[in-house]
């Protein structure tokens, strides 16, 4: 959503040419929106509990050590590399050599910047799923690059949303650098398939294209395996992968995020990211160090609690009245509100704290097409299971007129 822009005293517009077209994120207006109402907050996502004592416990001691309270090193302290590099292998079986092919940022959306500014010629094409994490276009655009959206469209058959390869093939063009890949998909819930990825891997090995891949929601995964694109034949040495400790540790202030990659890719995004931030962060990374050694039984409580919580809101947005499509990863779930006699996402959006005290963010926004996107409307579902059965309660009202 575009604000007014200010203008400087002499009439030229303040914020340049690259950014114009991006205003205020819809999830400060939405939040706002939700505060002024007393409306329950199923807007951004962020969870309502914090993660792991342990994890909080492990930062406290760092901050009290002094360890990390100075510069880190640039490309993140020993530890976290070394733990980054031995999650890659215990969950997906990829190895990276923590000295050279693992970078820490401020969280993921960092490393997407600066994978975008190091890899990214002005003028060059970056093909992106859409609907798109917001973040995308203007990393994209700060870049110099232009975006070509691949739509996801909703999928009757299947209750989920799919990636159309032939439309994906097309997309690519002479001009096209590289596909900025997002599975599990924010905001549909889509997680791509063994083919889907084996598709999209050969096509970059066919057209010579690099990959960045964002994996924050690796670990949320309910329905199918997440598989990451490095793993596929060829992929190795062109894709950059993206994740980080906010979704999977539920610390979405810390802004602990890291990128693996061969190593002349973890140079050329690194000599990005020196220049946005340097380091950051400093004691949150032991603590996240900590953080990825936790057994295994975290990770499963992670996953089965939120897919609790998926289904508590799913069923209560079913009984409202939305046509729900059932997300098999991430903690969104998206959800189609022509069943409730209306077409447009931010009128609904708009109007639903009013009638039902509820914020959710119409997916439109996360769209070029926006055609695409109006009758959708997205939920989090990363909340406490009281305060998901208090707003399906609320919502139920809206089947009842
Ligand atoms: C939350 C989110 C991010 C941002 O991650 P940070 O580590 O908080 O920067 C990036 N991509 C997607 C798809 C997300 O949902």
């Amino acid at each position: 959503m575009t604000a007014g822009h200010a203008v400087a005293p002499g009439g030229r517009p303040l914020l340049n040419r690259r950014l114009a077209e991006f205003g205020t994120t819809i999830f400060a207006e939405m939040s706002a929106l939700a505060v002024r109402t007393g409306a329950i907050n199923l807007g951004q996502g962020f969870p309502d509990t914090d993660g792991p004592e342990a994890v909080r416990e492990a930062a406290v001691r760092a901050l009290r050590d002094g360890r990390g309270n100075q510069y880190p090193p640039g490309p993140g302290i020993p530890e976290l590399r070394e733990a980054v590099a031995a999650h890659q292998l215990r969950f997906h079986g990829l190895r990276y050599d923590p000295d050279t092919e693992v970078l820490v940022t401020a969280g993921a959306t960092e490393a997407i910047a600066a994978a975008l500014l190091a890899l990214v010629e002005p003028g060059d094409e970056v093909i992106a799923l859409e609907p798109y994490y917001d973040s995308y276009a203007a990393s994209i655009a700060m870049a110099g690059g232009t975006r070509v959206p691949v739509t996801l469209r909703p999928d009757a058959a299947s209750g989920s949303y799919r990636l159309d390869l032939d439309e994906l093939r097309d997309a690519v063009t002479d001009r096209t650098r590289l596909i900025l890949l997002n599975t599990p998909h924010n905001p549909t819930g889509t997680v791509l398939s063994r083919d889907e990825l084996t598709a999209v891997a050969e096509l970059c090995v066919e057209r010579d294209l690099l990959a960045v891949t964002d994996e924050v929601y690796e670990h949320l995964v309910f329905d199918g395996t997440h598989l990451p694109l490095a793993g596929f034949p060829g992929m190795r040495e062109r894709t950059v992968t993206i994740s980080s400790s906010g979704k999977t540790f539920s610390f979405t202030g810390w802004k602990v995020g890291w990128v693996t990659a061969a190593a002349a890719l973890v140079t050329a995004v690194r000599a990005a990211k020196q220049y946005l931030t340097y380091v950051s962060a400093g004691p949150f990374q032991y603590a996240v160090a900590e953080a990825l050694a936790l057994p295994d039984s975290y990770y499963t409580e992670l996953r089965e609690g939120l897919r609790a919580r998926r289904d508590l809101l799913s069923e209560g947005l079913r009984q409202a009245g939305f046509g729900v499509f059932s997300p098999a990863g991430t903690y969104f779930v998206t959800t189609d509100i022509r069943p409730l006699g209306v077409t447009d996402g931010v009128e609904f959006c708009l109007s639903l704290p009013e009638r039902a005290g509820v914020v959710a963010v119409p997916t439109q926004v996360f769209y070029d097409n926006q055609a695409a996107g109006a009758p959708f409307v997205r939920f989090a579902f990363c909340k406490r299971e009281s305060v998901l059965s208090d707003a399906a309660a609320r919502l139920r009202k809206l089947a009842h007129g």
